[in-house]
C-alpha cells in the first residue's frame, strides 16, 4: 500500500487493549476510565483485520497497548498472527511491554515466532520506578527482561527521557545495557492526552542528553535502522546500540510507513493527528475480505503528511486528546 505522499506502508501497530498494570506519570493519569468490553474488538477480530493488513503488504506488525499481556489470552492472537510469518508474507512480529509479565510469558512470545521485544524501563532506580510508574516494583520488570533474553529473544530497553527524574541515569543504563547485551533507546516526551501534569515541566530534548553521553561514550554513526523513527548508533566501548526517538526536535514524518489500530478498531493514520478510520463497524456489519481490504486501501490513501508536536509553556494542551495507550506507543 503506498500512502498519496509515495510512502510504503508495511508496518501496522496495534494496541490490544487500553488498559495496563502501570500509570506511567507522562502516559496516564491516575484516574484512568477504561473501554467497557464490548466496545473492544475480540482477538478473533483483532486477528482478522491483521490477516488483511499482511494480505495487503503489511511485513511487521506489533503488538502493545495499553499493556497488551495484560490481555486475557493474548498468546492466542500472538500465535494466531505468528503462524502467517514467512511464506504467510509477515516478516516480523514483536510488542512492547512494560514487562511486568513478561516472565510467565516470555517462551510462549518466541515458540509464537517473536523474536525481538522492546520494554519500557525508564529508570534502574527503585524508588524512581515506583514514582513514574506510579505503582510498579521494578523486580517484576527485571525478572521479564531477564526472562526474555533466557528464552531467546532480542531485548531493547525503551526510556522515555524526563527532566530532572531519570536525565542523569543514562550513563548508567547505557553501562547496565551494555553488560546484559540490550539495545537502548530513549525517546523524547510528547504531548498526548491530559496527565495531572504540565508536559513542559517533563519535556527534556534528546540533543542534549546525546551532547552529555558523548562526554563518555563513543557513539559511531551507523545506517542501522529498524523501519521506526530512531536514529541508532553504536556504542564504541560496549558494541550495543543507543537509538534517539525525538519526534519533537526532529519530526521523523517523511519516512513514515506505518499506521495504528486501537483495541476498538480505529485505524489512526497518524499518532499525532486525528483523522481516523472505524473498522469495528465494517467487521461488525459482515463485511467480506473485499470489502475489508478495500476499506483499509481508502484509509491509507488518507494518511496525512505528518505530525507538528508543540510542547510550549503558553500552550500547554496536548496536541491530540488521545493518550499514548490508547493509539499505542
Ligand atoms: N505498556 C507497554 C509499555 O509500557 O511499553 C506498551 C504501551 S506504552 C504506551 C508504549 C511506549 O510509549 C512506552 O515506552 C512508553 O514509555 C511510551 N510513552 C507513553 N506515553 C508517552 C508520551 N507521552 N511520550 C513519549 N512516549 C510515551
Amino acid at each position: 500500500m503506498i500512502d498519496p505522499f509515495g510512502r510504503a506502508i508495511t508496518y501496522l501497530r496495534v494496541s490490544v487493549t487500553d488498559r495496563c498494570d502501570l500509570r506511567c506519570v507522562y502516559c496516564m493519569a491516575e484516574d484512568m476510565s477504561f473501554l467497557p468490553k464490548a466496545e473492544v474488538l475480540s482477538l478473533e477480530e483483532l486477528d482478522r483485520l491483521c490477516a488483511a493488513f499482511i494480505r495487503l503488504g503489511t511485513t511487521k506488525i506489533r503488538l502493545t497497548g495499553g499493556e497488551p499481556l495484560v490481555r486475557r489470552d493474548v498468546l492466542t492472537l500472538f500465535r494466531a498472527i505468528g503462524e502467517r510469518l514467512g511464506a504467510g508474507g509477515l516478516r516480523e512480529l514483536t510488542l512492547t511491554t512494560n514487562g511486568t509479565q513478561l516472565a510467565r510469558h516470555a517462551e510462549g512470545l518466541y515458540a509464537a515466532g517473536v523474536r525481538r521485544v522492546n520494554v519500557s524501563l525508564d529508570t534502574l532506580d527503585a524508588a524512581r520506578f515506583a514514582a513514574v510508574t506510579r505503582w510498579g516494583r521494578i523486580e517484576k520488570t527485571l525478572d521479564g527482561i531477564f526472562a526474555a533474553k533466557a528464552a531467546g529473544l532480542a531485548v531493547k530497553i525503551n526510556a522515555v527521557a524526563m527532566r530532572d527524574v531519570n536525565e542523569h541515569e543514562f550513563d548508567d543504563m547505557l553501562a547496565w545495557c551494555g553488560e546484559h547485551g540490550f539495545d537502548l533507546c530513549l525517546i523524547e516526551t510528547m504531548p498526548m492526552g491530559e496527565i495531572d501534569a504540565q508536559r513542559i515541566d517533563q519535556y527534556l530534548p534528546l540533543s542534549l542528553v546525546r551532547a552529555r553521553l558523548r562526554k563518555r561514550w563513543t557513539l559511531e554513526d551507523t545506517d542501522y535502522r529498524t523501519g521506526g523513527p530512531a536514529r541508532y548508533y553504536t556504542v564504541a566501548e560496549t558494541g550495543r546500540r543507543i537509538g534517539f526517538i525525538t519526534p519533537m526536535t526532529h519530526n521523523f514524518c517523511e519516512s513514515c510507513n506505518r499506521v495504528r489500530l486501537t483495541c476498538t478498531g480505529t485505524l489512526y493514520m497518524c499518532l499525532g493527528q486525528d483523522d481516523s478510520a472505524d473498522f469495528r463497524r465494517v467487521l461488525r456489519a459482515g463485511s467480506s475480505d473485499d470489502e475489508l481490504d478495500a476499506a483499509i486501501v481508502a484509509a491509507i490513501a488518507r494518511k496525512p503528511k505528518g505530525h507538528d508536536f508543540i510542547i510550549d509553556r503558553r500552550d500547554d494542551r496536548p496536541a491530540v486528546a488521545r493518550h499514548m495507550s490508547v493509539t499505542g506507543g
